[in-house]
């Protein structure tokens, strides 16, 4: 059976650290498919994001060259929130697979929070990004409940969108956190310029 991957974000932009948690994901669970699913309106963030056309387009560009990887783009055509449940009951309809839900460490330990979560967990195997050897931390809600996990080694990288976001509106350098191609689209199409707590949520 096809072991397929799937990961979420808002991927507002794409960066090192998402690749690098997709490349471990893909060897270390042995994938034959990684799937990048970037959240049309991601209901836990209040902050207005880039556009699902820039955010689709920057995904693309980073995922260029491996072919295990590829772009699902359904989440960003629904409207309304975007529920992973939900995206796991449409694919799961229509294809056979072994399927593993790939996280960091901070989204296993929010999982009690999302949508319909256990029934999430029956559906699929958590993967979660960890340094080599140390057990990531779940929710006492979810330690209770059954569910299948593996840990994806990996090694801790300080980058996020939040900085990168954070870096741009203050006209700092933030082009060695994502892929050059990234950055190019980035810079000509002037995203993340305005005002930095305007990028985070308090407009
Ligand atoms: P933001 O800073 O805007 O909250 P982010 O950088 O955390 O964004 P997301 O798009 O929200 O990126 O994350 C997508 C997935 O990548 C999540 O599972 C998240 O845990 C994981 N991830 C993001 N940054 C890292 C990192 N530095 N190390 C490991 N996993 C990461």
């Amino acid at each position: 059976m096809k072991r397929i991957g799937l990961l979420g974000g808002s991927f507002d932009p794409p960066h090192h650290a998402h690749l690098a948690l997709a490349h471990a994901a893909l060897e270390h669970l042995q994938l034959d498919e990684l799937r990048w699913l970037p959240a049309g309106d991601p209901w836990q963030k209040t902050r207005r994001l880039a556009s699902a056309a820039d955010r689709e387009a920057m995904v693309r560009l980073a995922i260029e060259g491996e072919p295990r990887f590829v772009l699902d783009d359904r989440e960003l055509r629904r409207s309304g929130a975007s529920y992973t449940v939900d995206t796991l009951r449409e694919l799961q309809a229509g294809e056979q697979a072994e399927w593993f839900l790939v996280l960091g460490q901070d989204q296993y330990a929010n999982l009690h929070t999302w949508h319909d979560w256990p029934e999430l967990l029956r559906r699929v195997t958590l993967a979660v990004a960890a340094r080599a050897g140390i057990e990531p931390a779940p929710s006492e809600l979810v330690a209770a409940a059954p569910h299948r996990m593996q840990v994806v080694p990996l090694p801790p990288l300080a980058v996020s969108a939040t900085e990168i976001r954070e870096r741009i509106a203050a006209g700092r350098d933030y082009t060695d956190m994502v892929p050059d191609a990234v950055a190019r689209y980035i810079d000509r199409h002037h995203l993340y310029r305005g005002h930095p707590q305007e990028l985070n949520g308090h407009p």
